[in-house]
């Protein structure tokens, strides 16, 4: 059975990359990792200082962060997108091991053990752009489910296909230790329904009896949180409502991963699986990068990228411009222009309404009584996708909403 979901585009153009094999990527000039905003950062390094890769670099919001390339450190640097620590590599990739593979029996080990080991190897989320530990701690009222969401951050990628394909045991094995680690009594491996190799290497490692069983999704995007709840199990998710609220624990199939992988090797997530794609590059492909590798670096790897053609971070529908280097929350680069119409007047046609998954009527929320709607809209980019008089409804909310606020006197809606 393929479940639906409400709302949500389904993009007429379709990955060529699902069938393409992950390349690896190690020869880079340098890495960024990027240091989120406001977020409390303990360096463990001098200016100068040589690393090798797995050494430690800091602490940042309590997660500690290893340098994925050995080098030069350069320090705290400051760009137009934000801080980073830059470190240059020296292309040998000496090697530093901190941990040892795991030698418990993960069946013997609990949440805090589990959560203990996921935080000092690093592990991060792509999806949330969070660090693992961070989305367990959230599972308070207890969990019932674990969720890997397969499915692509846009149509034109490929690379969470590769992922379930290629790393196929690692993905079911990361989901099995969440599932111990949380007392969760099910795991569910969510992907689209026309990814008929992703269902034919999750069946072959799936017992009758396995507690983690596939779920076959229509192929709609975007798949947050919202439209995954409720595809899979028909659960409307309130306006401030997460997942975890619900006692469901999603993380991407990349986390799921490394949370095997990481444990069993004993290496922290030093490198990432991305994609990058788009008519603006010279040929687009799976990656397997160094964590912080610069968006240079992979496009000088791929035969280089059109001058002036945008590059987007994970999807077209709602991904922002990327920035320099590969960040926690990277999944994709697109580059691409985005698809254009000619604006015209709105025709009332409600493709919008249909396609919003928190079920607003998006030209509504532009008017005048629109500041509420405006409010609930979760920035999807659905309604302008669809919009077949070109409008900017995503944009055209977002200043509504600051409108609104400004009106209220004060802060964000
Ligand atoms: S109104 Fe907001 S939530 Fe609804 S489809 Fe548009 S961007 Fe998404
Ligand atoms: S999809 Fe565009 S044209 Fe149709 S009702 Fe919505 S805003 Fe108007």
């Amino acid at each position: 059975m393929i479940l639906k979901f409400p709302g949500g585009a389904a993009p007429e153009q379709k990955s060529q990359y699902a069938g393409k094999r992950i390349e690896e990527l190690t020869d880079c000039s340098a890495v960024c990792l990027k240091i989120p905003e406001n977020a409390e950062a303990r360096c463990g390094l001098r200016e100068n200082e040589t690393v090798d890769r797995g050494s430690f670099v800091a602490l940042v919001g309590g997660t500690p962060v290893y340098s994925p390339v050995s080098g030069l450190f350069q320090g705290r640097v400051s760009m137009n997108d934000g801080d980073y620590y830059v470190i240059v590599s020296d292309r040998r990739l000496r090697e530093q091991r901190i941990f040892e593979p795991e030698t418990r029996d993960l069946r013997s080990l609990g949440f805090a053990e589990i959560q203990k080991s996921v935080r000092e190897l690093g592990i991060t989320d792509s999806r949330s752009g969070l660090p693992l530990w961070k989305l367990m701690e959230r599972l308070r009222g207890g969990c019932r489910r674990v969720v890997a969401d397969c499915t692509e951050s846009d149509a034109v990628c490929g690379i969470s296909a590769r992922i379930c394909i290629e790393k196929c045991v690692s993905v079911i094995g990361g989901v099995k230790i969440l599932l111990r680690a949380t007392s969760a009594s099910r795991g569910v491996l969510a992907f689209e329904a026309g990814k008929t190799r992703v269902r034919e290497a999750f069946e072959k490692h799936l017992g009758a009896d396995s507690p983690v069983v596939c779920a076959r999704l229509q192929e709609k995007y975007p798949y947050n949180d919202r439209a995954l709840m409720n595809a899979i199990y028909l659960a409307e998710l309130g306006r401030n409502e997460t997942a975890a609220d619900r006692g469901v624990l999603i993380v991407s199939a990349e986390c799921a991963a490394a949370v095997y992988d990481c444990m069993a090797s004993g290496m922290p997530m030093l490198d990432r699986y991305i994609g990058f794609y788009g008519d603006g590059i010279a040929r687009g492909a799976n990656l397997k990068v160094p964590c912080g590798t610069t968006v240079h670096d992979i496009a000088e790897y791929l035969g280089g990228r059109a001058r002036k053609t945008p590059v987007f971070e994970n999807s077209l529908l709602n991904g922002a411009p990327a920035g320099g280097a590969v960040t926690a929350s990277t999944r994709a680069f697109i580059a691409q222009e985005k698809q254009k119409r000619r604006r015209t007047p709105c025709i009332g046609c409600g493709a919008c309404a249909a396609a919003c998954p928190v079920k607003l009527i998006p030209a509504e929320a532009l008017g005048g009584a629109g500041a509420e709607a405006a409010r609930a809209c979760i920035g999807c980019g659905a309604c302008e996708y669809v919009c077949p008089s070109g409008i900017p409804l995503v944009s055209m909310i977002n200043k509504r909403r600051a409108r609104a606020a400004e009106e209220k006197g004060g802060d964000e809606l």
